[in-house]
């Protein structure tokens, strides 16, 4: 339901979790982060409020990193829990992907990956997404063309914030239906569903298209459609009141 990502020189675990808060009127069912920390991936998610996933966070605090993602879940596939929570990750752990929104062909997205060996650890449609990205980066080895492929075969409509362990200083976005804002800072970058999880740290705005992919880095952000293509890129200022 809530989708935001950072990159940039501050703890980002921070700066994701404060942004979940502004997300929080949108309503959710549970909630969870990734960070990209020492070289590897680690994830904390529960079911119901920010609070259990901050209560969980302080008994087993995560690596401090500057790249993470974090989401609040509103369920339409697989019940509200901890294990449903995204975000989700490939059998290695090394990448991590969140989701707002329906995938329509998961099934049988799912039923390929069982038959190729990967074992799924959630009834969620989202799931599906982290082990294709993990299929499609092993060959590739570039994030945002993984990303672009896996779009390519997906049905429905979502938002997809990704990271890989891989690819420490990048957050991936795509987006199809679902709205995906990207907030521009000096050296940093946000990615969300909302600017208002972003607000407090930058008024310059990028408005995601239809079937476009986003790959943000500290110093620089790349917009594409979901061939490759450069997408012509429009920002705007954000000029709400932050206090409203
Ligand atoms: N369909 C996904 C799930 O049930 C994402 C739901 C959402 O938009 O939060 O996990």
């Amino acid at each position: 339901c809530g989708i935001v990502g950072y990159v940039g020189m501050r703890p980002a675990l921070d700066v994701v979790l404060a942004g979940l808060k502004r997300l929080e009127y949108r309503g959710y069912d549970s909630a969870g982060v990734a960070v990209l920390a020492d070289g590897g991936l680690a994830t904390a998610k529960k079911a119901g409020k920010l609070l259990n996933l901050e209560k969980e966070l302080a008994e087993r605090p995560l690596p401090t990193g500057s790249t993470a993602i974090g989401h609040t879940r509103w369920a339409t596939h697989g019940a509200p829990t901890d294990a449903n929570a995204h975000p989700h990750l490939d059998n290695a752990g090394r990448v991590a992907v969140v989701h707002n929104g329906i995938i329509e062909n998961f099934a049988r997205l799912r039923a390929e990956l069982a038959a190729r060996g990967h074992e799924s650890a959630s009834e969620t449609d989202t799931e599906v997404v982290a082990h294709l990205l993990a299929e499609e980066f092993s060959s590739c080895a570039d994030l945002a063309e993984a990303m672009r492929l896996v779009c390519r075969r997906l049905e429905g409509a979502f938002t997809l914030v990704a990271v890989h362990a891989d690819e420490p200083d990048m957050v991936v976005g795509a987006r199809r239906n679902s709205p995906l804002v990207v907030g521009v800072g000096a050296g940093e970058a946000f990615l969300a569903s909302d600017v208002a999880a972003f607000i407090a740290h930058t008024r310059s705005a990028i408005e995601l298209g239809q079937d476009q992919v986003v790959e943000l880095r500290r110093d620089g952000i790349t917009v594409t459609d979901f061939a490759g293509r450069p997408a012509d890129v429009r920002g705007y200022h954000i000029d709400w009141d932050a206090s409203a």
